[in-house]
């Protein structure tokens, strides 16, 4: 029996495969939107799903080993450690010394690189060019040399969005390493293909190695420019983004952002996995950044938590529906068409939150709103991850009219919290919500035109269908029991890696 249980154990360690996820962003330590929520809970899943899943991330802000990220993961009471080794890049032809820190988190082995001088607390340039991604140039590099020091060889490197398109290009590109690592491979996933980390090829081969002669239009040249993007959807072995219908979607001219042409020559490696969220972080009956837990079979709570969101607006309680926002302010979701409809939604019969940071011009137009409608709109600016679980607890809808959504982790959120979505029917929006008017499954209200008046007939239907107790709890319980676990799609990451 022993010896039977041995064989299969050292049958599946040799199976395991090994899997090296490299990424700009980690939450709950470097975050600025759903990438980093992403990498801070996927790999734990595809941990239990049966691979070797391990982490490298860059130490942003910290100098000496304290101060910024690994302060944070301190913070979180893991244990650090600093390996033995440095890894040395030559990035210009100069060996660049990084010392790699490394601690386990839910049980993912995740190595942070420290070079201060080179990941600063800004994670991401305001400008893109070869100078200004020398940091992303260093860290992909860096997780090509991580062998030495960690001892561990990948045999897949999965790389997310354009800072860490780098790899896969020197998987197949560069001089050195695409010769070192004939044995691995690399999964792309797009999170947002309207990042691509376009600029002039100026100065990048050297910077990294790359062979000049993939610029062309069968590699990383875009019209005369580098993109990052395109280059690791042509190099890599498998591309996969973040919902089905997005998958969809970017291969259409409409939403192909100049690189439709390009996914639909790859779509024979192209699939849409749908996002999970971290249900445990995200859970209203455990959640410490909220002031009152619930439940599904106990809602009680949820209204005290509403109640401190009113507080906190410095309004009255009354019947009226909070309808909330928490997001980028970035064009992409929706602001245009909230804004231009402000006058109606002063007037729709609900009260509006928002807490979002970005565009100068969306935070101007939310403040001048909340001072021509000061009982009806709120605008919190800034980030706030402790508050906005407040907003997601204690509002009664939340609104996400996005011009396109790859996956879109806001609406399940706001679903386990029994905050219940208004969204446009787009990217995994369309995959998550299903509208009240489609039977059984529902969980939201959807619009399908990018039109304020089609979003504000949504919300008027959201608003009209509020005050109808049932119906409206039976709306929140099944967007609570919605199942939005990484298990699932946990088995489909594993499917791509055994490629
Ligand atoms: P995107 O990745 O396009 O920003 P997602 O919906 O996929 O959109 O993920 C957004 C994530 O970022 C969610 O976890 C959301 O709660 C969080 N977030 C966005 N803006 C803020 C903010 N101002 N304060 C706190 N959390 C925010």
């Amino acid at each position: 029996m022993r010896t039977k249980k041995k064989k299969i154990s050292e049958s599946n360690k040799i199976n395991t495969k090994k899997i090296l996820f490299v990424s700009s962003e980690l939450a709950p330590f470097s975050k600025v939107g759903g990438l980093g929520d992403v990498v801070g809970s996927l790999p734990a899943a595809i941990c239990k799903a049966g691979a070797d899943v391990r982490v490298l991330t860059p130490a942003y802000g910290s100098a000496n080993g304290k101060g910024g990220v690994l302060d944070k993961v301190r913070d979180f009471k893991n244990k650090l450690r600093k390996i033995d080794l440095p890894v040395v890049v030559a990035l210009s032809g100069i060996p660049v010394y990084c010392a790699i820190y490394e601690t386990e988190i839910d049980g993912v082995i995740t190595w942070f690189i420290e070079r201060p001088d080179f990941f600063s607390e800004t994670i991401y340039p305001s400008y893109i060019d070869a100078n200004s991604i020398r940091p992303f140039s260093l860290l992909n590099l860096a997780a090509l040399e991580l062998y030495r020091a960690a001892r561990w060889v990948p045999d897949v490197f999965h790389c997310h969005d354009w800072p860490t398109a780098i790899l896969p290009i020197m998987l197949a590109w560069h001089n050195y390493y695409s010769q070192l690592y004939t044995n691995s491979k690399s999964v792309f996933t797009i999170h947002n293909l309207a990042h691509q980390g376009v600029f002039r090829p100026e100065g990048f081969f050297y910077q990294t190695g790359i062979d000049a002669n993939c610029f062309n239009p069968h590699g990383v040249e875009f019209y005369t420019n580098i993109n990052l993007l395109k280059g690791a959807i042509v190099a890599c072995k498998n591309v996969t983004t973040v919902s089905p219908a997005y998958a969809a979607e970017i291969q259409t001219y409409e939403g192909g952002a100049g690189l439709d042409g390009v996914l639909r020559t790859h779509s024979a490696k192209l699939s849409g996995i749908l996002n999970g969220i971290d249900t445990d972080y995200w859970n209203p009956e455990t959640d410490k950044n909220i002031v009152s837990p619930y439940s599904v079979n106990d809602l009680s709570g949820k209204k005290i938590n509403r109640g401190e969101l009113i507080k906190r607006c410095s309004w009255e309680d009354d019947e009226r529906p909070l309808i909330v926002c928490v997001s980028r302010l970035a064009e992409q979701k929706g602001f245009d068409l909230i804004l231009s409809a402000m006058p109606r939604l002063a007037e729709s019969g609900a009260r509006y939150v928002f807490l979002g940071t970005g565009s100068s011009n969306i935070e101007d137009g939310l403040f001048y709103a909340q001072n021509v409608h000061p009982g009806e709109v709120k605008f919190f600016k800034g980030y706030d991850e402790k508050f906005a679980h407040l907003i997601y607890s204690g509002g009664d809808i939340f609104l996400m009219p996005s011009l396109f959504e790859p996956c879109g982790l806001s609406q399940m959120i706001s679903m386990r919290y029994g905050t219940v979505p208004v969204a446009r029917a787009v990217g995994g929006l369309a995959d998550t919500v299903v509208d009240v008017d489609s039977g059984n499954l529902s969980n939201g209200f959807l619009f399908h035109d990018y039109t304020r008046d089609s979003m504000f007939s949504a919300i008027e239907r959201a608003i009209r269908l509020f005050p109808d107790n049932v119906k409206w709890a039976e709306l929140m319980k099944r967007g609570m029991q919605t199942d939005f676990t990484w298990n699932k799609s946990a088995l489909s990451y594993l499917d791509i890696y055994k490629t």
